[in-house]
């Protein structure tokens, strides 16, 4: 078991501005006052009450930590430390700071799939280790695809947020509803029994939308994109996927399968010809074909802007919260908290998905 250390976590180190927001705190930057060495602090808030959905279980902050500690791998984001003090947890976190994979490739003029490769073979890499140790991620996306720094010209590729991941163990029956409906596999959205299999499929959305700058199952609605997912139905539109390479339409097509028993394995990914070619005539395709740009650009920028709207949105949600609850005479601070939630989940149901809930078991 992980030492959660009672120590103010102020006295180690110096808080610094604002690297990201998640659902249940913020990571900012962090510099360690005895070494002057710089990292990331992720500070999560706790819940108090069972009934609440505000902040997270202790639980589950003990279960991202146990498999932080086991994942050591250069492709996966390293934990140095954890703080605990009443209300919160801090997790003292290596300092990924190249930003977002997307992000970096969006800001290319072109980028050829032989170079895309590099990237997919780290992201493979760091799954197939966590994968042999038993561990699934659960919530691969883009935003949780980093890269280790921006000097150097080939940064390495960082898997970050661990919070929704799980260790399997021998015999063990695990099922859990949460996810992000884009990259979420069938199984999860039908509460089937979950493997590592599912992080395989949230592969083959990624790398779809790398080559074409689609996502091949976004609806209108996250009830509507979930129903595509169920429907596994997809294709490869010439308009879009014109330069992309037969090999690379194989590789998506082998992990968009809808039967996890039969999708590529992390193992069996980095033996694909499109990662790793046989012959020259597979090599020589992988650098004639490229991804493409001009879509993947408007479908990154379109991202981010929903990534902000979204954070706007919490923010106002949290000052309505709070400003509803200053007016209030109930004294019970349990029924407060649990009216509360009730309002956050009427008004934005399919967010329930992305939440860590309970619905894990
Ligand atoms: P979510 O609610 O999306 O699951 P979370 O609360 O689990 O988020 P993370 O996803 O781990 O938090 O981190 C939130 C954001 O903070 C990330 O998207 C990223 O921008 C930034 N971040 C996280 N870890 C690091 C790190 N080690 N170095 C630099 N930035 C980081």
């Amino acid at each position: 078991m992980a030492v959660f250390k009672p120590e103010n976590v102020e006295d180690f180190y110096e808080i610094g501005e604002v690297l990201g927001s998640g659902h249940f705190g913020q990571v900012r930057q962090v510099r360690e006052r005895t070494s002057g060495v710089f990292w990331a602090g992720k500070f999560l808030k706790i819940r108090k009450i069972a009934c609440s959905r505000l902040g997270v279980e202790r639980s589950s902050v003990e279960r991202e930590v146990e498999i932080l500690q086991s994942v050591q791998h250069p492709n996966i984001v390293t934990l140095k430390d954890v703080f605990e003090s009443r209300s919160e947890v801090v997790l003292i976190l290596e300092l990924v700071s190249g930003g977002e994979l997307f992000d970096f490739i969006a800001e290319k003029e072109n980028l050829l799939e032989s170079e895309a490769i590099e990237f997919m073979k780290q992201i493979l890499e760091g799954l197939r280790f966590m994968h042999g140790s038993n561990v699934a991620h659960f919530d691969l996306k883009p935003e949780n695809i980093m890269l280790s720094d921006k000097v150097s010209s080939n940064p390495n590729i960082k898997l970050i947020d661990f919070g929704l991941a799980h260790r399997f163990h021998q015999g063990e029956e695990y099922k859990s509803t949460s996810g992000t409906p884009q990259y979420i596999a069938p199984e999860v959205i039908n509460c089937e029994p979950l493997s590592t299999a599912a992080d395989m499929w949230s592969i083959g959305v990624i790398t779809y939308i790398l080559l074409s700058g689609l996502s091949p199952f976004q609806g209108e609605t996250d009830e509507e994109t979930l129903r595509n997912v169920l429907a596994t139905k997809y294709e490869f539109d010439e308009r879009y996927f014109s330069m992309a390479s037969s090999m690379a339409k194989d590789f998506i097509q082998k992990l968009l399968e809808r039967n996890p028993n039969e999708r590529m394995t992390a193992e069996e990914c980095l033996l694909h010809p499109w990662i790793k070619p046989i012959t020259r005539k597979q090599a020589a395709n992988r650098n004639r074909s490229s991804i493409n740009m001009k879509n993947f650009k408007k479908f990154n920028a379109r991202r981010k802007w929903k990534m902000s709207y979204n954070m706007v949105w919490m923010c106002n949600r949290l000052v309505n919260l709070r400003l509803l609850n200053k007016g209030r005479t109930d004294p019970d601070p349990l029924q407060r908290q649990c009216e509360s939630d009730a309002e956050d989940t009427d008004s934005k149901p399919a967010s329930l998905l992305r939440r860590r809930l309970s619905s894990s078991s």
